[in-house]
């Protein structure tokens, strides 16, 4: 297990009214405090303190995952592939939601029905069955902010040759996962090399073409280093099964081996309650988070991500700390950027 601490703000007042310091002393092991203020943040450069105080963030995040269960699930994309039934359908869908995962819900959501509703009621079979530039002339002025009509029927046209060939999305990952392995790092980068390996043509010329059209942002590979935030939220939700949150539609892949889908809210909570220290947001700060989440539970680190992104999401917790809900925040008392009143 890796050394961190997480300790409490001695400001802050405990569910009992009662603050650390005022009328008992805190616990043999709380012994270096967070800076209480934003301000006091600046000054202080961001630590690994020297202990781990597992149950202190268990506690607080088991608080998180309480309050934000699946009764959000309509603040997130993951709302499409609960719509569908066969198992088929889900996991393209979750694919194609989790590929446009970036920028605000509301158009996000938005620009999913527009795909959804272009593919009709069966989006596998629908994937499978037609042609691409009938798909590109449907999808006629598609614009999700980066992502364009020929992005996404690129897109579509790579994942209809994927499933021609392997069945499924989850035995294309398969054929490069190995239970052994530390995490999913090396299967998704062959999951990717796959997809972007197949024929473009017709939506584009050849494989320069997709490059410097932009449509790779769709398929990023973790070995640039990039955090691929919207491919390991793809994973999570077909992977994670021990509640009715995600999907568990696939149930060769372990859940201890997800990596966090790192974006810049989870990025900025976890730096505030001590699960990475890294100043960066690549796949490095990913996996170093992840590893911290591991101590909490090691079957499934990825348990509250879902509750953290909704901090972001939800605007409770903005990148200004002023301007966050820290009085009604689960993680008040572990967090270094928490607003006093
Ligand atoms: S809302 Fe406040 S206490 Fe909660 S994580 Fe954000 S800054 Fe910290």
């Amino acid at each position: 297990m890796r050394a961190v601490r997480v300790v409490p703000n001695p400001a802050r007042r405990h569910s009992s009214g009662m603050a650390h310091g005022a009328g008992r002393p805190p616990p043999i092991d709380m012994l270096f405090y967070a800076p209480d203020n934003h301000c006091r943040m600046k000054q202080v450069k961001p630590r690994h303190p020297a202990a781990f105080n597992v149950g202190l963030l268990k506690r607080k995040l088991d608080e998180l995952y309480r309050t934000y269960d699946r009764s959000f699930l309509n603040s997130d994309p993951l709302l499409f592939p609960h719509r569908y039934a066969d198992a088929r359908d889900a996991e393209v869908v979750a694919f194609l939601a989790s590929a446009l995962a970036y920028g605000s819900v509301v158009t996000i959501k938005k620009d999913v029905e527009r795909v959804l509703a272009v593919l009709g009621p069966r989006p596998h079979d629908a994937v499978l069955s037609r042609d691409p530039e009938a798909l590109l002339a449907e999808l006629a002025g598609f614009k999700h902010r980066f992502t364009t009509a020929r992005h996404l029927t690129w897109l579509l046209h790579v994942i209809k040759q994927g499933l021609a060939e392997f069945g499924s999305l989850e035995k294309l990952f398969l054929a490069g996962y190995r239970p052994d392995a530390p995490n999913t790092k090396e299967a998704l980068t062959a999951f990717v090399e796959q997809l972007v390996g197949y024929a473009p043509s017709p939506v584009y010329p050849g494989p320069r073409a997709v490059r410097s059209d932009g449509a790779l942002f769709l398929l990023p590979s973790p070995k640039t280093g990039a955090a691929c935030k919207r491919l390991n939220l793809f994973l999570r939700w077909v992977v994670r099964r021990d509640d009715d949150l995600d999907l568990g539609l696939w149930k060769s892949v372990s859940p201890s081996k997800l990596v966090i889908p790192l974006d810049t809210h989870v990025a900025r909570i976890s730096r505030a309650i001590g699960l990475t220290t890294r100043r960066s947001s690549d796949w490095k700060a990913a996996e170093d988070i992840t590893n911290t989440l591991s101590a909490l539970d090691p079957a499934d680190p990825l348990k509250y991500d879902f509750a953290i992104t909704r901090l972001g999401i939800l605007g409770d917790c903005v990148a200004d700390a002023r301007n966050s809900k820290c009085d009604d925040c689960a993680l008040a008392d572990i967090c270094v950027r928490v607003r006093e009143p």
